[in-house]
């Protein structure tokens, strides 16, 4: 006699996965040597895609860059672009920032917000490096950051920019970024340098400060980041955080300048 064989039971629908599986292997903790890699593939991909990255202030000296990054805080680098030619043609040196009459620049730099704060940096600036540097502005972080308004972030972007020395630029782009990507989960400007400086070579830090920069303006934006167009996606831990629907996201895509 043949038993008959019990029916299967009923499995019950299982729920959806709340993250998909592609997002959630890609989040999990990778390897160092995993986590250098896509870093390295990212940097690769973000420069074929942003070719021409560069620094978006316009500048022709180590001192035009210096003003300009420090009136760059809380203003576009379009805003300071408009601005810079009258200040660069009426101060073209440390002494005549030095010398300024205060009015004049507040009057000139108005525009780019916070001018009395910029304007007492800049005059300051002029006075530290007639005072301190023979004029000229030094080519080294640690004489960079003891100048009025020179942070770590400023004294990169000169270093980088003007003197070809490497150095990360951790901008608010830039610190977001490099916690999507998974390079670091601070939000402490050095912690984040620090952490994202060990995953590349001193070679590609300036370029890659400029592509990360490039790409938070474009596709990666702080709300709304345009994840269905962006071509990192695959590599992306965060995909997702972003619409992924392509129409919707290519709505979100900025075309630049933005200088
Ligand atoms: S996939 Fe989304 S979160 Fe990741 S880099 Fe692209 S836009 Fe940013």
């Amino acid at each position: 006699m043949t038993v008959p064989s019990a029916p299967p039971a009923q499995v019950p629908a299982q729920p959806r996965p709340a993250t998909r599986p592609r997002r959630a292997a890609a989040q999990a903790e990778p390897s160092r040597t995993a986590l250098v890699r896509r870093a390295r593939r990212i940097n690769r991909e973000l420069a074929e895609l942003y070719p021409d990255a560069h620094c978006e202030l316009d500048f022709t000296s180590p001192l035009e860059l210096l003003v300009a990054t420090i009136l760059s805080a809380q203003c576009t680098d379009k805003r300071v672009n408009q601005v810079t030619p009258v200040l660069f043609a009426r101060y073209r040196s440390a002494a005549d920032y030095a010398a300024a009459d205060r009015d004049e620049v507040e009057k000139i730099i108005l525009t780019t917000g916070f001018f009395r704060a910029k304007t007492t940096s800049i005059i300051g600036l002029g006075q530290a490096l007639c005072d301190r540097f023979g004029g000229e502005v030094p080519g080294k972080l640690k004489d960079l950051v003891t100048l009025p308004g020179v942070g770590r972030k400023t004294a990169n972007v000169v270093l980088g920019n003007a003197f070809g020395v490497p150095g990360i630029t951790v901008d608010t782009h830039f610190g977001r970024l490099a916690r999507r990507f998974g390079w670091t989960t601070s939000d402490d400007a050095v912690k984040v340098e620090q952490e994202v400086g060990a995953l590349f070579p001193r070679s590609e830090w300036t370029m890659l400060s400029h592509r990360l920069i490039w790409h938070g303006r474009r596709i990666c934006h702080s709300r709304r980041p345009a994840c269905g167009a962006c071509p990192l996606a695959a590599l992306c831990p965060a995909y997702g955080e972003g619409p992924t629907d392509p129409v919707v996201a290519a709505r979100l895509v900025k075309s630049g300048p933005f200088s």
